[in-house]
């Protein structure tokens, strides 16, 4: 069995405490490689060589052009290293070699995208109300980040955070889900082969507890980005709350994908598949609540039948898989445990509503691609979020009721429009409360567009060139340039 080695200070280094777990692949049930255990003690020596890094040394040395070409480098290994990062991912999480491929060969744009934009953060020149100085404002780096990710993509979502992050000149301490550590341990060792100074990014494998709490308490973290369930966003939040950290929470979503009459229904169908079945549900922005209207309920639902049932489960390294294994198995519980709550509230499941058990599921953790009609939006089914294959199936008159029921949740991560209506395109995506509008397309994502939550579904944005400015603090400059030394007693 493959054995990990955590990845502090620039090196490949055993856990303090000497012992590993083991990881599972979703499909086979099976463990794979051994992931080392780490804890308070780890967490102290990785912030520390972040700090050292980050306040002396070379990377503080280094010019923002200087540091834009090591992750352009950075970039290039990535690439080089796609295919291989891709299928670890896939044996850690089960999700499709098709997507984890595509995400991984998607990813040097981050690197190259604010390795570009290292150099052009900039401050400015103040028109100051004030005769005889000059005052300029300086945008630093706003600390050691931690980065703390989940389960479901693990290395894009690390890319998030750490891209913009390192343009700003901070350095990085990451913790990945337990149950995916293995792609983020691969990928710290491009870290040195691209030039980079040890104690730029570290990484500390472990638990929420022995190392996601220490972390975020540690006295030298200055920023915590996360992603995950906003249960424990609001624990860290509360945590760095008192700590006085600075945040960034990318959290859950129960997002609404409206399909109108007027929709293109054949593009709508695939939408809205794609909406929940990709990546077996496991995504944040999962279009889990299907809102159609009444005129064409019965024949869109027959219409998203025919597609979903042909979804094939199966191995996920498989080019002809389509639906792969639930990540873990406390979520795969979860995932069946919501199919009785729907079932005991009335809703009927139209397709699935069962675990996967044929020969192509393997020994995995498979759950039947799940469509639930006659959900009232009251119901949990529609208000929770799920993270699996189980689509609930709304019901509404008109764009009014519509927008009413797709607000009507705590959450605010994304929504999406099917309509040829430009007008109503136009004013359903001004009044969605998500962070994310998509008309007539689904689960489209860049480096380049702003994401992030209204609502419960987060704090901060990533994406797009705001993302630096997570990452950055501004200092304003004052510099006496002829003004007359007033009375010491008097504020200038
Ligand atoms: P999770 O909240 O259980 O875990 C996320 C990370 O937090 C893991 O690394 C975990 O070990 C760590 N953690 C747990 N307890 C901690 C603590 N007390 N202190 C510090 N760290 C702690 O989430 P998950 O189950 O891994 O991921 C699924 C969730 O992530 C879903 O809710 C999903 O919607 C969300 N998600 C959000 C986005 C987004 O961009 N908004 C993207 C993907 C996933």
């Amino acid at each position: 069995m493959q054995c990990y080695s955590l990845h502090i200070g620039g090196d490949a280094c055993e856990p303090h405490g000497g012992t590993w777990f083991e990881t599972q692949n979703p499909f086979t049930g099976e463990s794979w490689a051994q992931i080392p255990r780490g804890d308070a003690q780890d967490v102290d020596r990785a912030v520390r060589a972040a700090h050292q890094a980050l306040t002396s040394g070379p990377w503080s040395e280094l010019t923002a052009t200087q540091r834009g070409a090591l992750m352009r480098r950075l970039g290039d290994l990535i690439a080089r290293d796609a295919a291989r990062l891709a299928a670890t991912e896939v044996r850690d999480n089960g999700k499709l070699l098709a997507e984890m491929r595509g995400q991984l060969d998607y990813l040097p744009q981050w690197f190259y995208y604010y390795g570009g934009l290292a150099d052009k953060v900039q401050g400015s020149t103040l028109p100051l109300d004030k005769k005889g100085y000059f005052a300029f404002t300086r945008h630093e780096p706003v600390g050691v980040v931690a980065a703390i990710t989940p389960w479901n993509s693990p290395l894009l979502l690390l890319a998030w955070k750490l891209a913009p992050a390192l343009a700003a000149g901070c350095t990085v301490v990451a913790k990945p889900s337990e149950f995916t550590s293995a792609s983020t341990l691969e990928f710290a060792q491009l870290f040195e082969e691209a030039g980079f100074p040890p104690g730029v990014f570290n990484v500390v494998t472990g638990f929420g507890a022995e190392v996601g709490t220490p972390l975020v308490e540690h006295p030298l973290v200055a920023k915590i980005s996360f992603t995950g369930s906003d249960s424990t966003g609001r624990l860290i939040n509360e945590r760095a709350g008192r700590l006085l950290k600075h945040t960034a929470m990318e959290l859950g979503g129960k997002s609404p994908n409206v399909v109108f009459e007027d929709a293109d229904l054949e593009q709508a169908a695939f939408g809205a598949i794609s909406g929940i079945f990709a990546a077996t549900g496991q995504t944040c922005i999962a279009g889990s609540r299907l809102l159609v209207q009444a005129s064409i309920h019965d024949a869109f639902v027959e219409r998203l039948l025919a597609v979903a049932r042909t979804a094939r489960m199966g191995d996920p390294m498989s080019a002809d898989t389509q639906v792969g294994p639930i990540t873990t198995p406390p979520q795969y519980r979860k995932v069946l445990e919501y199919i009785d709550i729907a079932r005991a509230e009335g809703a009927t499941a139209v397709l699935g509503g069962a675990k996967g058990t044929g020969p192509e599921c393997g020994t995995g953790w498979f759950v039947q691609p799940t469509i639930f009609t006659g959900v009232r939006n009251g119901m949990r089914i529609a208000q929770e979020e799920v993270f699996g294959p189980v689509l609930s199936v709304i019901r509404f008159e008109d764009e009014a009721d519509a927008l009413r029921i797709a607000n009507d949740v705590r959450f605010g991560l994304a929504a999406a429009v099917w309509t040829q209506d430009i007008g109503r395109a136009m004013r359903m995506s001004e009044k969605l409360q998500a962070g994310t509008v998509w008309i007539n397309t689904y689960r489209a994502v860049s480096f380049m567009a702003p994401f992030g939550g209204y609502k419960d579904s987060g704090l901060g944005r990533e994406n797009g060139i705001d993302a630096v400015r997570e990452y950055l603090q501004t200092k304003s400059v004052w510099i006496n340039a002829g003004a007359a030394t007033g009375n010491p007693f008097v504020m200038r």
